[in-house]
């Protein structure tokens, strides 16, 4: 069965909708409860890499756009000027625990071509006991020649690939992979254990996704199938409410749990 308490590294995949209010702004409330949280569980001798969305949709909050910008030199320069509001904001809200935290920017390129510089950099960042914060690189991806990685669920399983993490976390604006559309059906249920990634639940996996996020449950689904085929759990939860972390690492059951192939050879 799935035990969490073996769970050593972990990387946390963060969307915008967790992050930010719909405005772009800050949600102040709930970063502080998940940073409060995390600090805690790098204090219990967790190591955590956070994969973070936020560049663009904060970008348009500190710019104040009203909308999410379509032309490739605008989504540059916003991501540009949100990262950067990002990182400040991580920075500042771990330092009240006196937590270390690092920015790496990832792109498909590097990805190919310098693993091992990114694999050695995370590992040494990890021994010194810092918290690395990952994103693509957005204001230098080329979406155009299909050097971007696009959406940052697929960046996060990458990264606990290359991390040989034990478990990724994905925390978004959903409970959980459910039997059907909640919104279209009342009696969906969030369905707690996903055993195996068959058509059943790519069918179940729909599309969707948030005004100013990128990813949607297939995103997700395609970010899992990539993990647990390399032997590495993964959790689908809502970030709405950062203290279900805490559940989860009581063994509580929390949102979608997908185990990783060949898990009994794993525990
Ligand atoms: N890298 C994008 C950002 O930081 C997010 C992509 C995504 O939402 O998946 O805004």
């Amino acid at each position: 069965m799935f035990d969490i308490s073996s769970k050593k590294r972990i990387v946390l995949k963060l969307g915008t909708s967790t992050l930010t209010h719909k405005t772009g702004k800050l949600n102040i409330r709930r970063m502080k409860n998940l940073i409060q949280i995390l600090a805690d569980l790098h204090n219990s001798g967790r190591e955590i890499i956070i994969v973070s969305s936020g560049a663009v949709g904060m970008g348009i909050g500190k710019l104040n756009l009203t909308s999410k910008p379509t032309d490739t030199p605008t989504k540059q320069a916003v991501a540009a000027v949100g990262q950067c509001e990002l990182m400040h904001t991580y920075d500042n809200m771990f330092e009240k625990y006196n937590v270390t935290v690092a920015q790496i920017l990832l792109t498909k390129h590097i990805l190919s071509n310098g693993l091992s510089n990114v694999q050695n950099t995370l590992q040494r960042l990890l021994e010194m006991g810092v918290i690395p914060i990952v994103n693509e690189n957005d204001t230098v991806a080329i979406d155009e020649l299909e050097l971007k990685i696009g959406e940052n669920d697929s960046l996060a399983a990458m990264v606990a690939n290359i991390a040989d993490a034990d478990l990724l976390i994905i925390m978004s604006d959903i409970d959980g992979l459910y039997s059907s559309d909640p919104h279209k059906n009342p009696d969906a249920k969030v369905i707690p254990v996903v055993e195996r990634i068959d058509e059943n639940i790519v069918e179940m996996a729909g599309g969707a996704g948030s005004a100013l996020g990128t990813g949607g449950m297939a995103t997700k689904i395609s970010a899992a199938k990539m993990v647990t085929d390399a032997g590495i759990d993964m959790i689908i939860m809502n970030g709405k409410d950062p203290e279900k972390l805490y559940d989860l690492f009581d063994n509580k059951e929390v949102g979608t749990v997908f185990l990783a192939k060949n898990y009994s050879d794993k525990s």
